[in-house]
C-alpha cells in the first residue's frame, strides 16, 4: 500500500463543463482527512483576512510536516464551497488528493485557447475518471488582440479569467511546489493571498517532481500523454517545447524570454 509523499513526502477534445455555460455541481462531502485547525482560525468562523497572516503562517507550520491531504483536509474543514483548486492539468497529482478529502471540490482549469490537444483531452480523461465539479475558466474578448507572447495575454487569458472565476471564494488550492521554479522557493503551504484577497493553500509545496511521478505511479494515475515526449512542464503550446534527458524540466516553459512565471503565483 503505498502512501502520499511528504518529506513526507491530439484530439480536439474540449472538456465537458465550460464556464458560464454549465459547471458541474453536485452535493459535498464531508472531509475524510486529518485536520489541523489553526490556533486562532476556528473552524467555521466566518471571514479571513490579512489581518489572519500570523495565524496562517501558524497553521502553515504545523502543516509542514503532515500529509498533504492534512492541508487539503484544513481548507475543506475551513472554507467549505467557499474553496477552489486551480489544476493546470499537466498531471492529476493534486486532483487526486482532493477528491480524496472532498470529491465534490471544485476544480478549475484556465483554458487560455492555447493549449495542446493532448492537454484538452487529458483534462477530459481526468474529469471522467473523478467525475470531476470541473469548470473551465475562459477568456473574455478583451484577450483576443493579444496573441501569445504579447504582454497582456496571460494577464487577460490567465491572471484576469482566475481572478473571476474565484469571485466568492474565501480560500483557493494549487499544486504548486517549491520546486517549479527559484521564485517559488519559499512558497508556504497556507498563506494570505494578497492579490486575490483570500487564503491561498499549496498542499503539495515540500513535494519534489520525483515525489509527484512516484504518487502517479503508485496510484495508477493518466499520464499526461506530452510527458513521453519529452516535456516535462507543459504550459500554452506556443510557449512549451520539450526538454532533453538532463535539463532542467522547466527549461522548456517559455524558452530563451527569461520568463518564470505567467502572474498566476506572483
Ligand atoms: S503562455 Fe502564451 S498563450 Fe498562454 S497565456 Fe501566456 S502568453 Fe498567452
Amino acid at each position: 500500500m503505498t502512501t502520499e509523499p511528504r518529506s513526507d513526502t491530439g484530439t480536439d477534445a474540449r472538456p465537458a463543463a465550460q464556464a458560464g455555460t454549465g459547471a458541474v455541481s453536485r452535493p459535498g462531502s464531508a472531509p475524510r482527512a486529518e485536520t489541523v485547525p489553526g490556533p486562532d482560525i476556528e473552524p467555521g468562523a466566518p471571514h479571513v483576512s490579512a489581518d489572519d497572516t500570523a495565524a496562517l503562517a501558524e497553521v502553515s507550520a504545523k502543516l509542514e510536516t503532515q500529509p498533504a491531504t492534512a492541508a487539503i483536509g484544513w481548507a475543506v474543514e475551513r472554507f467549505g464551497r467557499a474553496l477552489s483548486l486551480a489544476c493546470s492539468f499537466q498531471d492529476c497529482v493534486v486532483v487526486d488528493l482532493a477528491v480524496q478529502v472532498d470529491p465534490g471540490i471544485e476544480v478549475l482549469f484556465l483554458d487560455t485557447g492555447s493549449h495542446f490537444p493532448e492537454t484538452l483531452a487529458y483534462v477530459e480523461e481526468v474529469r471522467a475518471r473523478y467525475d470531476l465539479n470541473l469548470t473551465v475558466v475562459t477568456p473574455g474578448p478583451e484577450a483576443d488582440p493579444w496573441p501569445c507572447g504579447t504582454e497582456r495575454c496571460c494577464e487577460l487569458r490567465k491572471v484576469a479569467p482566475l481572478h473571476r472565476a474565484l469571485q466568492g471564494r474565501q480560500a483557493w488550492l494549487t499544486g504548486l511546489k517549491r520546486v517549479d521554479a527559484p521564485t517559488r522557493a519559499a512558497a508556504p503551504i497556507v498563506s494570505w493571498d494578497e492579490a486575490r484577497a483570500m487564503v491561498k493553500v499549496n498542499p503539495m509545496a515540500t513535494w519534489t517532481d520525483d515525489d509527484t511521478d512516484r504518487y502517479a505511479a503508485d496510484h495508477g494515475l493518466p499520464v499526461h500523454p506530452l510527458l513521453a515526449k519529452g516535456y516535462r512542464s507543459i504550459g500554452c503550446a506556443p510557449t512549451t517545447r520539450p526538454v532533453a534527458p538532463g535539463e532542467d524540466p522547466r527549461a522548456g516553459r517559455w524558452s530563451g524570454t527569461g520568463k518564470l512565471e505567467c502572474g498566476l503565483h506572483s
